[in-house]
């Protein structure tokens, strides 16, 4: 059986691309999934096809609500609702993102900030939305999906990087102020999902395009997140990299 069976997985930024991916990938190995984002016709409908698949009422394994991840209130109310469905959370997957690339020349100052709220505030909203919790029964685990982008920095990812850049510390720092909450960082190189896709510069968006001719597939990430949750209480997985074979 694994790890991961009846286990409470809150995955955010489920209604497509890694999260989508994570939430199916999670599905199959038993756990119990409560998933967000903004677009609620998306999530209803993987939660319905899910449901389906693994038999029983919608409900008993996978529940949703919309969610606003830059929203502390937002967030307060999907982990409540998650903790009335399931009576427990046992894990929080940071995964919501936004990479509305762009050279800081540029000035977009409304997508910089953009970027901030969903990447860092709606990680640390998700964490403060459950870590009281985890602290109070002395375990729970944190995967935060960060980036190659939280090593390097490339043009026009200045903004971008550095919020990943905060998310791999944000993670670090959780883990080290509380030894029985694990806490991963999953840091993804290239992969083909929707991320991107509100690019306002046309040379950016066409950039992005090339690399995507060597990305990986959402599910590459979703196994590395499952990886990290299969192991058992006291492995804590504290990053995982994951590229393409042919990127540098
Ligand atoms: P997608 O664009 O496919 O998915 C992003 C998800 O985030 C969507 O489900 C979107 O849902 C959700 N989201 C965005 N804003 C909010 C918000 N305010 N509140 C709640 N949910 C929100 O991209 P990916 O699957 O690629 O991205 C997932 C994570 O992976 C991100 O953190 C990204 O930075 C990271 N990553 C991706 C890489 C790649 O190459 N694809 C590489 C490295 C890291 P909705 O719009 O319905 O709210």
């Amino acid at each position: 059986m694994s790890e991961l069976s009846n286990k409470v997985v809150l995955v955010t930024g489920a209604s497509s691309g890694i999260g989508e991916a994570t939430v199916r990938e999670l599905a199959s190995a038993g756990a119990r999934l409560f998933i967000g984002a903004r677009r609620g016709e998306r999530l209803k409908a993987l939660a319905e096809e899910l449901g389906q698949e693994l038999g029983g009422e919608l409900g008993d394994t996978i529940g949703w609500a919309e969610l606003d991840v830059t929203d502390a209130d937002s967030f307060e109310a999907f982990a409540a609702a998650a903790q009335d469905r399931f009576g427990r959370i046992d894990v929080l997957v940071n995964n919501a993102g936004v990479m509305p690339l762009s050279p800081l020349a540029a000035l977009k100052r409304d997508e910089w900030k953009r970027m901030i709220d969903v990447n860092i505030h709606g990680v640390l909203n998700g964490i403060a939305a459950v870590l009281p919790g985890f602290i109070a029964r002395k375990s729970g685990h944190v995967v935060n999906v960060a980036s190659v982008g939280a090593h390097l920095v490339l043009p026009t990812a200045a903004v971008y990087c550095g919020t990943k850049y905060a998310v791999w510390a944000i993670t670090e720092g959780l883990r080290q102020e509380h030894d029985e909450i694990r806490s991963t960082i999953i840091s993804p190189g290239v992969t083909a999902t929707e991320l991107g896709d509100d690019i306002s510069d046309p040379q950016v968006a066409s950039a992005l395009k090339e690399w995507r001719q060597k990305s990986l597939t959402p599910d590459a990430i979703a196994r590395a997140i499952r990886y990290a949750l299969e192991q058992p209480e006291g492995v804590d997985i504290n990053e995982v990299i994951v590229r393409p074979t042919a990127a540098n």
